[in-house]
């Protein structure tokens, strides 16, 4: 199962603290990681191998929209930070609607995202 990570900055502190706590239920259920440039590698710094695709802001976003389009994603694990400005806002909005189009689990939120992983066991 692959299942898509993003953060934006503020809150990548809180995407690797996820991560730490739920790394024992990524490996037991052989989850595999693909996330934007930089989280990749903030989430690398937990233990966990991940495939990294672009920095956001230069087309990560959009290009695991394209994976989610192509059905190839089964979860999108996205840390928002509603806080900020973000010149790849359209990217953003892009990955969300995509999730939605193919009915692909999009978590915004740690919240969201923990109920995710609960229902993964
Ligand atoms: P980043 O991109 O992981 O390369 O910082 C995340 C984003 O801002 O969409």
């Amino acid at each position: 199962m692959e299942i898509a990570i993003i953060a934006h900055d503020g809150k990548k502190a809180e995407m690797v603290q996820f991560l730490s706590k739920h790394k024992e239920l990524i490996l037991k259920n052989n989850i595999e990681l693909i996330s934007t440039g930089t989280t990749g590698g903030h989430a690398e710094n937990s233990g966990l191998s991940v495939t990294k695709y672009l920095s956001g802001p230069m087309g990560g976003d959009a290009q695991i929209a394209g994976r989610v389009a192509e059905g190839k994603v089964s979860m999108v694990l996205f840390f928002r930070d509603p806080l900020e400005k973000h010149p790849h806002e359209p990217d953003v909005l892009m990955l969300m609607r995509l999730c939605d189009v193919h009915n692909v689990p999009l978590a915004t939120n740690p919240a969201t995202a923990a109920l995710l992983m609960e229902a993964l066991g």
